[in-house]
């Protein structure tokens, strides 16, 4: 099983620099591929930092270099670059005219692929497509950018959360280098224990869009619950942390995620009780899911000024709040 491992580590491996040159060297990948991420303010450095590629638009680049190279088909298969059709067993690559984002594991090593399409006709298919899991890529445990920002993360106390390669990258080249992304999953405990390793400080920097929003109330107590603390910041709406920092540059973008930057149960308080606004029945229902979130939080020192903080917000009575925390508590254990 080790040499099933390694033979899935050493294509992948060889992957990643055929897809590399094919950016670099080909004509297609020169006109195409680096066309594209320089329009997205992206350079040479940072390219090579992440060992961003291009796949050819070609049905068998990959499947026949590869076997040319030595490789059994059945890895390539194995890793997911290259399909077999059930219909007819025939074979094609997986990844076509794609730019192509190398996915590592902590110590560096390609365990997949993100790939994007360059295209914007109806035929372009799924914006993203990624590696299926695989006996070396395994998705839930896995953070995007976490080999390029661990040193980072470490000296700054501090990881940065976001939800796509680009993000990542374009956080990068500006300077902000401790940013990991959750690529499309979303956020699983595997991942928060990766982040653990490094630090006890996150900070969500989401999407301003409506599903952005949702996956920031929904998803994130699960970092609570490992016992991390939360911040999290919205963008403008239509805004992510890339095309963000590309509007405003550096200095400001920095400015702007340290000035909104804001504790996740005081984020949740907010937000919950704007939308109940006058309403006690659904003022209630957001008080009770505001204590969900409360009950989460392992240091019982910070749970205590958290309900604190949300008698103030809600102008509940400390003690009432402290009983429904308690019942509700008992409720659910
Ligand atoms: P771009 O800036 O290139 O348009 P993005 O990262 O801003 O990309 P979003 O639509 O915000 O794209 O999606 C966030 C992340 O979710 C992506 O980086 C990708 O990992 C994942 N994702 C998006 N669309 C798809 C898809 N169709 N299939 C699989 N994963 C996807
Ligand atoms: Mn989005
Ligand atoms: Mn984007
Ligand atoms: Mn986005």
């Amino acid at each position: 099983a080790q040499n099933e491992r390694d033979s899935q580590f050493i294509v992948s491996d060889w992957a990643k620099n055929r897809y590399k040159k094919l950016l670099q060297e080909s004509e297609e990948g020169e006109s195409i591929g680096w066309a594209y991420l320089k329009e997205r303010g992206l350079n040479q450095a940072t390219i090579e930092t992440f060992e961003l590629g291009y796949s050819l638009d070609k049905w068998d680049d990959v499947l026949t270099e590869a076997q040319q190279a030595g490789f059994d088909v059945k890895y390539l298969e194995k890793t997911g670059l290259v399909i077999k059709r059930e219909e007819d067993g025939r074979r094609y690559d997986r990844f076509r005219g794609r730019v192509m984002f190398p996915i590592h594991n902590v110590s560096g090593r390609v365990v997949g692929f993100g790939a994007r399409t360059l295209r914007r006709d109806e035929k372009a298919g799924a914006k993203y497509l990624n590696s299926p899991e695989s006996e070396i890529y395994h998705k839930s445990d896995v953070l995007y950018g976490l080999y390029q920002a661990k040193q980072s993360i470490r000296q700054e106390e501090l990881c940065y959360l976001v939800e796509g390669y680009l993000d990542v990258i374009s956080l990068y080249q500006g300077g902000v280098k401790n940013v990991v992304a959750s690529s499309g999953t979303s956020l699983t405990e595997g991942q928060i224990r990766l982040i653990a390793r490094y630090t006890d400080n996150v900070t969500v920097l989401y999407d301003g869009d409506a599903a952005g929003v949702k996956a920031a109330l929904r998803g994130l107590d699960i970092i609570l619950e490992n016992g991390l603390n939360v911040r999290v910041v919205l963008f403008p709406d239509g805004d992510d942390p890339d095309s963000y920092i590309r509007k405003v540059g550096d200095a400001r973008f920095r400015k702007f995620v340290e000035e909104q930057s804001q504790d996740f149960i005081t984020f949740k308080t907010q937000l919950v009780a704007r939308e109940a606004a006058q309403d006690p029945v659904k003022k209630a229902e957001a008080i009770r899911e505001v204590l969900q979130s409360i009950a989460k939080v392992p240091d019982p020192l910070k749970r205590q000024v958290f309900l604190q903080q949300t008698s103030m917000a809600f102008h509940i009575d400390e003690q009432v709040l402290i009983s429904e925390y308690n019942k509700l508590v008992k409720q659910t254990a």
